[in-house]
């Protein structure tokens, strides 16, 4: 999911952070759970993502809420950006998840196929991918992704 923010110019004043959104109630990423309960346990560290399907469910939940911190450090180390521009019109309004290979608890790569839906001012887009996942010292890590 490389590509649900924009790049910075790299000349451009670094602007002020864009406003969090604020936690919402039921999860973002379409388990029928609570946030604070599902991907919220993963974005504070206190849970880690047991399959691949479960950390892109996590990361789809934090491109949502705006969770920075959490982006980087579940991204593969070489394709990892040094930072994530949120853009304040889109949002990111629910996923469905189409399929996925390996990815589980004896694995250390899987894929995950999913279609994100959002939402920028009234206009709405969806994005297709199926994205690259690698296990990393026992932690899942988002490595790259092919959009349709
Ligand atoms: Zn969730």
């Amino acid at each position: 999911m490389a590509g649900m923010s924009r790049r910075r110019r790299p000349t451009a004043p670094a602007p002020s952070p864009s406003p969090s959104p604020a936690a919402p109630e039921a999860c973002p990423c379409g388990l029928p759970a609570r946030y604070a309960e599902c991907c919220g346990r993963l974005h504070r560290g206190e849970a880690q993502a047991a399959t691949a399907e479960l950390l892109m469910r996590s990361r789809f939940s934090a491109f949502a809420v705006h969770d920075e911190a959490y982006l980087l450090r579940s991204w593969a180390p070489e394709t990892r950006p040094a930072e994530v521009d949120f853009d304040p019109e889109l949002r990111w309004e629910r996923l469905e998840v189409l399929g996925a290979t390996e990815g589980g608890a004896f694995h250390t790569e899987g894929t995950v196929e999913f279609r994100a839906y959002y939402r920028v001012g009234r206009e709405a887009g969806v994005l297709r991918e199926n994205s690259h996942f690698r296990r990393e010292a026992g932690a899942w890590v988002y490595v790259d992704g092919v959009v349709d």
